[in-house]
Order: C-alpha cells, then structure tokens, then sequence
C-alpha cells in the first residue's frame, strides 16, 4: 500500500512539474472542481509545488460534507475488513498529527486533532456477533484494538450506557474539528498560491480529442486547463463530459450537535447503529 500512496504523491509531483513547464509556453493551469477538504488539500499540495491552481467552487469552500462531517480518523471502526482501503486509511491517520501540525504552522488554525481513541459498545445480542467478528479480524491482523468487559470500559467512561455488555476499544482511532480543518486546508491552499473562484459551477468538462482542454461553467464561460481534477464530492459524477462514469452517489447521514458540559465522554464512542462525538468546546455530536 505504501507503493500506492508514493504513487499519488509522484502523480502529484508530476502534475506540479508538467503545470511549470506547460506554463511558461500557454499560460495553462490546473483546474481544482470543487473546494471541500479533497480539493483544498490537492490543491494546496499543488500550488506549494509551483502550479498555477484554480479551485472552482460553486458555493463556498468547506461548506458542503467536509463540514457536515463528525470528522473521525476511524479506521478501525469503520471498515469491514483488511485490505488497500483500510491500509489507505491506517496511513493516512497516522500522517495526520504532523499534518495538522503543519496546518497549524502555516494558518494559525488548530485543527482540533484529538488522539483519545474510540471504544465500540455491544449492546444488542447483534452487536455482539458483530463486534465479535471485527474483533476476531482485527487482532488475527495484529491491528490495534482491545476488547474490554462491561466493567472495564464503565471505568474508562463512567457515563455509558450500564446496559453495556462489552466493548471495543481502538486506541488508534482518533478525530479531527473537521469545520476547522476545512477552513485551515482552504487558507492553506491559498497562501500557498492556489486561486479560488466562488460561485463558479462547473459543469461539463471539455475535451479534444481524448485529452482534457478545460471546464464550462454555468453561465457559458470556458476556462482552459491542461489538467482537471474532480474534486466534487458526492456530485462528482454529475458533470458532463467525463469519460468514463464515476461511481460516487451521496449517502445520506444525520448528525445532531449539542452542549454537553461538563464533557460526558473522552472517547469517540460508536456503535453498529450510531456514534458520539465529544468536541473539545463541550459539544456532542450524535451522528447515525
Ligand atoms: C453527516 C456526515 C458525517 C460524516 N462523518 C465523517 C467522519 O466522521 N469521518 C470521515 O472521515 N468522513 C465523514 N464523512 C465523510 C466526509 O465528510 C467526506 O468524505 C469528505 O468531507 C469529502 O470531502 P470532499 O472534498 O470530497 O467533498 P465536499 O466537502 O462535499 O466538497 C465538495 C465540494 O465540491 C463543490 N462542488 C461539487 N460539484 C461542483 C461543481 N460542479 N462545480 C463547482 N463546485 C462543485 C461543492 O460545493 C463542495 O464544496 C461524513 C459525511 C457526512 C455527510
């Protein structure tokens, strides 16, 4: 998996190299559809490099899912099994403290990285076999989890439900103020040089031949790009003109935030049919 993720980072690196050079001869750039944390993180990474990078984003960056989030890095809570995706995933969580220090470091904006963990209550006869199952996956795989009895995981947090029956713990599985870390990959991207343009809808992607040549906002306006990444989000797969069509659909969700003070909970705590999120501010956020 590390081969994959250095090949992203390469691909990048190429793209960034191909934008200075193409620059210099047409004026091209890199067209960035979409200002969400993919979007703004790519084109952070790019325009630190030295592309020329446009966002275009039809509302305003981070507003969308990145913000609607409950911004946990739960790697472990929320696969079915081993494999690249949740190798992706364990990579990623563990670059994110250096990351969000990085954030920091370049905006002023705390990003909210929490490492406290996650436990994972059974409370059913369901959630038994099925925190069973992840249990017996997740340690043959020699991953990060611990498996604690009703009384152990009521010492970790007093304020569970007692009914409890046992529980999951994922040291490992951490979270992010994702509203946060929306904002501080969006003033990133910018300070790294990256152009946003708001309110700009693309909505075909234009091609010659079997190249990319630029997008088409709503409107009418061409703008050309040698390069187009679809940053989209879950309306990804809307724009026309794409080769091939790309399976995102939205998921729906629904969080409930509220004040929770003093703190009820440390932990993330999960489970097969909801979580709870405590935010350093004393918010809780109840998502399913
Ligand atoms: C309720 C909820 C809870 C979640 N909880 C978690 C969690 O705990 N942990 C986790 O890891 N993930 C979570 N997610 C998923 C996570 O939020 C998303 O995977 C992530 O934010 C996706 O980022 P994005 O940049 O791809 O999309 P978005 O943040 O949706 O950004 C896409 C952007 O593209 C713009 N856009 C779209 N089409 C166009 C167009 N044609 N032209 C111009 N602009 C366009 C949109 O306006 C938007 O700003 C949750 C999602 C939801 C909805």
């Amino acid at each position: 998996m590390s081969e994959q993720v250095s090949e992203i980072a390469e691909l990048l690196h190429a793209l960034s190299h191909r934008r200075l050079m193409a620059r210099g001869k047409r004026g091209a750039q890199i067209v960035v559809v979409g200002g969400g944390v993919i979007g703004c993180a790519v084109a952070r990474h790019l325009a630190a490099a030295g592309a020329d990078v446009v966002v275009m984003e039809r509302g305003t960056p981070g507003a969308e899912a990145s913000s609607a989030a409950a911004g946990m890095l739960s790697p472990l809570a929320e696969t079915a099994g081993p494999g690249p995706f949740l190798d992706l995933l364990r990579q990623a969580r563990t670059a994110f403290p250096a990351f969000a220090q990085m954030l920091s470091a370049e905006t002023g904006i705390e990003v909210g990285y929490r490492d406290r963990g996650t436990l994972m209550l059974a409370l059913t006869a369901a959630d038994e076999a099925e925190l069973d199952e992840r249990y017996r996956w997740q340690s043959a795989a020699g991953l990060e989890v611990e498996r604690l009895s009703a009384a152990e995981a009521l010492r970790l947090e007093p304020n569970l439900n007692p009914e409890v029956r046992w529980a999951l713990r994922f040291p490992g599985d951490h979270q992010v103020e994702n509203r946060h870390l929306s904002r501080a990959l969006w003033a990133a991207a910018a300070r790294a040089g990256a152009h946003f343009r708001l309110g700009a809808e693309v909505i075909r992607l234009s091609c010659e031949g079997s190249r990319v040549a630029g997008v088409e906002l709503f409107g009418g306006e061409t703008v050309e790009a040698e390069t187009v990444v679809v940053a989209g989000g879950s309306w990804a797969g809307r724009m026309a003109g794409l080769p091939r069509p790309l399976p995102v659909f939205p998921v729906h969700g629904q969080l409930l935030a509220v004040e929770a003070l003093p703190p009820v909970f440390a932990h993330v705590v999960d489970s097969p049919r909801c979580y709870l999120v405590p935010r350093a501010d004393g918010r809780l956020i109840a998502g399913a």
